[in-house]
């Protein structure tokens, strides 16, 4: 918030417990207390306001309103696909104002991103943001990356090509539902299934802290964290082929104490327990990127940016090899070994669960637990833990964790897309965060097909959250109309943060007030359309 030296003391002294005040009732209400300031300049009109964007619109780390209203709609969208008793009526999909209006905006940060990165600023936050906002464009239900592929996709030589492991396989039949069974009442019932699925063993652990340090594989329990996605991708490619049918899920990704990710999944339809351990320990993925065990450049012995050429070897003058023709290399390689192999560890846990059942609401609440918090902050630790912590920060220091990452030259290679300014060890993705410890994939992962209705819901209450703090609620959005750019910090434009929180909650209680209208309205004209909701 501004603080103006130049008010007088007494106010000056008023402006915290405004701030305080503020924020609690900001809370009540349920208002985002960590608002992104954005500059909006209407095309149309030529004028520019400054507008608040709930963070939880635009950033993965929210704060606790934000995250408690995502963790709602998570919840919701878990329950409304696991029991599900028909098909869900996907279609696809002319894109929507929302969606063109998302991208657009995207576009404008990512200008505003390479502008800050071309004057040597620190992209950081706006990194988050454009992050934030590929998520929130995958929720509002288009697929893939906005920026789409930039070169082909490499073709790997067949002889490196992932096999189906050895498993079952039944026909496939065309539909997301599982099976039921009718008991001996006549009723019919529509199993489904809970399954946690966890990494190997590093080493002996004591209460989330390894009891002895100097052998826990952190080597190891980093590159699985950097890699845990991928084998998950692999473990639903494995289970649909086992299962015979378009098997649907909603999962989270969680840390255990020990700080290694672990994956709660809630399964639509179900299969033996045993076809799941099976497909869970035959399920595996390979890392082919180049070797990382030798250590070509470090310290102040660095490889020097030319523009227009790349990276050099400081003391050749050499150009290093570039991401793909390390690539390259490693396909003309007979001998060639994966960097990493990852595979789920022996625990693997499988529970059926009844649609309607306490159980069922137990699993969904216990699958949305941590959804509030990152992954390195949900855990209450002690003295013990935060060093375990360190140590595992410390091991995914070098760790390459994508092809674009600046540690590939502490290895000799140019990283994928390099440009000036790179240094291995200081990356800059989450992965590298204590925040993250290693994983910086999306924490929930739901099927496609999951549940149509609520996905439409949970886009439609988004949309409505964001325009509605936007103060576009009812207005239809031309995408082209007005242009975005992030605010500097101390803008003096930024009213006080206490002032911004307060304006949202008014607006926010206008609206209340508003749909309340339309909803009465709605429901003297049409009766039956209350009896529809609460059902
Ligand atoms: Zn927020
Ligand atoms: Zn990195």
């Amino acid at each position: 918030m501004t603080y103006d030296r130049a008010l007088p003391r007494a106010e000056r002294l008023r402006m915290p417990w405004a701030r305080d005040v503020a924020l609690e009732v900001a809370k009540q209400h349920g208002v985002c207390i960590r608002p992104v300031a954005l500059k909006r300049l209407d095309t149309t009109t030529g004028q520019s306001e400054i507008i608040d964007v709930p963070c939880g619109a635009t950033m993965e780390a929210v704060c606790p309103p934000c995250a408690k209203r995502n963790r709602q709609l998570r919840m919701a969208q878990c329950r409304e696909g696991w029991h599900l008793d028909h098909e869900p009526a996907i279609t696809p999909d002319e894109p929507n104002d929302e969606q063109r209006w998302l991208v657009e905006f995207r576009a404008d940060m990512q200008a505003r991103r390479d502008a800050a990165e071309q004057a040597g600023d620190d992209t950081t936050d706006l990194d988050a943001v454009l992050a934030g906002l590929d998520d929130e464009i995958n929720t509002a239900g288009m697929r893939g990356h906005v920026l789409g592929r930039t070169t082909g996709k490499r073709t790997r030589s067949t002889r490196r090509r992932q096999d189906a492991p050895d498993l079952p396989r039944r026909k496939m039949a065309n539909t997301t539902l599982g099976r039921t069974f009718t008991g001996s009442d006549g009723k019919i019932y529509r199993p489904s299934l809970f399954v946690t699925l966890t990494l190997p063993s590093y080493g002996k652990v004591r209460d989330g802290v390894p009891v002895n340090p100097g052998t826990y594989d952190y080597a190891r329990a980093a590159r699985d964290a950097l890699h845990f996605s991928k084998l998950v991708d692999r473990f639903v490619q494995n289970l649909r082929r086992v299962a015979g049918y378009d098997v649907q899920y909603f999962a989270t990704v969680e840390p255990q104490k020990r700080l290694a990710p672990h994956l709660h999944m809630a399964i639509r339809g179900t299969l033996p327990r045993a076809e799941i351990k099976q497909i869970a320990a035959a399920t595996y993925h390979q890392v082919w990127w180049p070797p990382v065990d030798q250590v070509v450049f470090d310290g102040e012995h660095l490889p020097v940016w030319q523009d227009g050429a790349g990276y050099l070897d400081p003391d050749t003058g050499e150009l290093l090899p570039t991401w793909d023709e390390a690539l390259d290399q490693l396909d003309a390689d007979e001998d060639a070994e994966p960097l990493h192999v990852i595979r789920f560890g022996d625990q693997v846990d499988v529970k059926g669960v009844l649609s309607g059942t306490p159980d069922a609401d137990q699993c969904i609440r216990y699958l949305s637990k941590y959804l509030t918090k990152s992954l390195g902050q949900s855990l209450d630790s002690g003295q013990a833990q935060r060093e375990h912590a360190a140590r595992f920060v410390d091991a995914l220091r070098y760790e390459p964790c994508s092809p674009t990452c600046a540690n590939w030259l502490r290895y000799g290679i140019q990283p994928k897309g390099a440009k000036a300014g790179m240094t291995p060890g200081r990356c800059r993705s989450k992965a590298h965060k204590p925040e993250h410890l290693g994983y910086a994939g999306r924490r929930v992962l739901v099927s496609r097909k999951w549940s149509n209705k609520t996905l439409a819901e949970h886009k439609q209450d988004r949309r409505t959250w964001v325009l509605e703090a936007l103060g576009q609620t009812g207005e239809p959005i031309d995408p082209h109309r007005y242009v975005w750019r992030p605010v500097p910090a101390g803008d003096a434009n930024v009213p006080p943060l206490a002032v911004r929180l307060l304006r949202t909650v008014a607006e926010r209680q206008r609206w209340r007030a508003h749909m309340a209208q339309l909803e009465a309205r709605a429901q003297s004209q049409d009766p039956s359309a209350t009896e529809g909701r609460a059902a």
